[in-house]
C-alpha cells in the first residue's frame, strides 16, 4: 500500500474517506446498471446523498479502528515505554531483582499480530536481562580476580563466584603447576584427589576444549562424585598464551543452562589471566624465600620469619629456641671429592635437617654451610635434644660419590628464649653462633648450649 504520510492513522483516514468517496462516486452508476432509470439516479442530489455515505462510513471505519486497534497500539506502546524505563534504572543501578515480570514484561492477552508483538518484545526482554545478569555476574567475578594474587585465596574464591552464578552444586578448581595437577580448591566434591586422575580431565587439558557430561537418570554413575546425582558435569580447561593453568569441574543436580555455559566462556578469560598471575607471584614468592640449592628457605626469608617468631613467643610469653649448625672440616670434603660432590653434601644434610624437625620448624641456609634453626615452643633443653639428634642423624648419613661414601659431621649450638633472656632476637643468634664456636673449639661433632 502506498503511504500518503508518516502517520499510519492519517494514511488510513485518506484511504477509507477516498475510497468512501469513490464509491459514493460509483454507486449511482451501479444502480443504473441494475435496471433504475437514470434520470431519477444520475442527478446532481443524488450524487450528493451517495458521496455524503461513503463519506460517513469512511469515517466510522477511521473511527472504529482509531477505537479497536489504535487503543490496543497505544498500551502495547505504554507498555513498552514503561519497561524501557524500569530498564534504564535497572542498567544505572544494576539491581536485577527489579526486574519482576510486572515492570519489565508486557501483558500478552491476544493471540495476533499485536501478541505476536507483545510476546517478540518480551523475548527481547529475556534476552537483555540474561545479558544484565551476565555482565553483572563477569564484573563481580573479574573483580574480585583483580583483587587477589595469593593462589589459594583466589582459587578458593574463585570456585565460590563459579558455583554461585553458574548455580552448580559442586565443584573444584584444580591447578596445574610444575606439570603436575593439584587442587586448588574443591567443594561438596567426595574425593577431591580422584577428580585429577579422571579421563574427563585429562582429554579436557589434551583438546583444550570444554568437555560436558551429560547423565541421564537412567545411566548408572559409577564411583559417586558428589553427595547428590549430579545431571550434568563441566569439565573447562584453562590455557593462558597455549598453556594449561588448570581446570575448573563443576557439577550440577540440574543441569547447566546455555546462558550459564556462555557466561562461563567469559569467566575462563578472566580467571585464566588472574590464574596466571597468581602463579606468576606464587613462584616468584618461592624463589625469593628459597635457596637454590638446597630447597629450604634463605637466610632474608628465615630471618624475617625469626623476627616474627620471636616477636610472637615474647607477646605469648612461650619459649622459642634457636639452633646454628655448621658442618665440620667441610672444606675437606670439597678439596677431596670436588665442589659439586659438596654440593650434594649440603644438600643432603638440609634434607636430614628437615626430616629431624618438626612442621612448624623453620630451616634456614644461614651461609655457605651454615644452617639456622628455629624451634617455636622449645625450651633450652629441647633445642639441645633436637640438636642432638640433628647430630646423630648427620652423623649417620653419607652421600655416595662414585663408588666412594662420603660422610660428614656437624657442630651445634643451642639456645632459647627467655632462659636466654634478650631483647632481640638477633642477640640469640649471636648465643647460638658463640655456642657453636664453643663446640668447633672443643672438639667438634657435638652441641653446645649457650
Ligand atoms: P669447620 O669445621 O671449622 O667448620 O671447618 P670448615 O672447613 O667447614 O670451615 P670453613 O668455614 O673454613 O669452610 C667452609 C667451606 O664451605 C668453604 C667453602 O668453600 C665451602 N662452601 C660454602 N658454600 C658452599 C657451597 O654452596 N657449595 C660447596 N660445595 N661448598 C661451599
Ligand atoms: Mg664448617
Ligand atoms: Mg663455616
Amino acid at each position: 500500500m502506498i503511504r500518503l504520510t508518516r502517520k499510519v492513522f492519517t494514511d488510513l483516514a485518506i484511504w477509507m474517506t477516498g475510497l468512501g468517496l469513490m464509491m459514493g462516486l460509483v454507486f449511482p452508476f451501479f444502480v443504473v446498471m441494475m435496471g433504475v432509470e437514470s434520470g431519477h439516479v444520475l442527478t446532481p442530489w443524488f450524487f450528493a446523498a451517495t458521496m455524503t455515505a461513503g463519506f460517513i462510513v469512511g469515517g466510522a471505519n477511521i473511527w472504529l479502528a482509531r477505537e479497536v486497534v489504535g487503543s490496543r497500539l497505544r498500551t502495547l506502546a505504554d507498555h513498552m515505554k514503561m519497561v524501557e524505563t524500569s530498564l534504564r534504572e535497572i542498567s544505572r543501578t544494576g539491581n536485577l531483582e527489579q526486574c519482576a515480570p510486572e515492570t519489565c514484561f508486557i501483558t500478552v492477552d491476544s493471540n495476533d499480530e499485536l501478541g505476536e508483538s507483545g510476546r517478540a518484545f518480551n523475548y527481547l526482554i529475556e534476552a537483555l536481562a540474561a545479558l544484565h545478569r551476565s555482565d553483572a555476574a563477569v564484573r563481580a567475578f573479574t573483580g574480585m580476580l583483580s583483587s587477589q594474587l595469593e593462589l589459594e585465596t583466589l582459587t578458593t574464591q574463585a570456585l565460590q563466584q563459579l558455583l554461585q552464578h553458574t548455580n552448580a552444586n559442586a565443584g573444584a578448581l584444580l591447578i596445574a603447576s610444575g606439570g603436575e595437577l593439584k587442587i586448588g580448591a574443591s567443594q561438596g566434591i567426595r574425593t577431591p584427589a580422584a577428580i585429577v586422575d579422571s579421563d574427563h580431565v585429562r582429554r579436557a587439558l589434551q583438546t583444550g576444549s570444554r568437555l560436558s557430561v551429560a547423565l541421564p537418570d537412567d545411566v548408572a554413575v559409577e564411583g559417586v562424585l558428589t553427595d547428590f546425582r549430579p545431571r550434568e558435569v563441566l569439565v573447562e580447561p584453562i590455557f593462558y598464551k597455549g598453556v594449561a593453568l588448570g581446570v575448573i569441574v563443576l557439577a550440577s543436580a540440574a543441569g547447566f543452562s546455555d546462558e550459564v555455559k556462555s557466561r562461563l566462556d567469559l569467566f575462563c578469560q578472566g580467571m585464566a589471566l588472574a590464574l596466571n598471575n597468581a602463579l606468576t607471584h606464587d613462584r616468584l614468592q618461592k624463589i625469593a624465600a628459597l635457596d637454590p640449592l638446597t630447597g629450604i628457605y634463605n637466610r632474608r626469608f628465615g630471618m624475617a620469619r625469626l623476627s616474627e617468631e620471636f616477636g610472637r613467643a615474647v607477646r605469648a610469653t612461650t619459649p622459642v629456641g634457636v639452633l646454628m649448625f655448621d658442618i665440620d672440616h667441610f672444606k675437606k670434603v670439597n678439596d677431596t671429592y670436588g665442589h659439586l660432590a659438596g654440593d650434594r653434601v649440603l644438600i643432603q644434610v638440609a634434607k636430614t635437617a628437615r626430616a629431624a624437625l618438626r612442621e612448624g620448624d623453620i630451616l634456614m641456609r644461614y651461609g655457605g654451610e651454615e644452617f639456622l634453626i628455629i624451634l617455636p615452643g622449645a625450651s633450652k633443653e629441647d633445642s639441645l635434644g633436637v640438636g642432638e639428634k640433628l647430630r646423630r642423624m648427620v652423623e649417620d648419613s653419607s652421600v655416595a660419590d662414585g663408588d666412594q661414601v662420603i660422610r660428614v659431621t656437624i657442630s651445634v649450638g643451642a639456645t632459647s628464649y627467655p632462659e636466654f633472656e634478650v631483647t632481640a632476637d638477633q642477640e640469640l643468634v649471636k648465643r647460638a653462633d658463640e655456642a657453636l664456636y664453643q663446640a668447633k673449639e672443643t672438639g667438634r661433632n657435638k652441641v653446645i648450649a649457650g
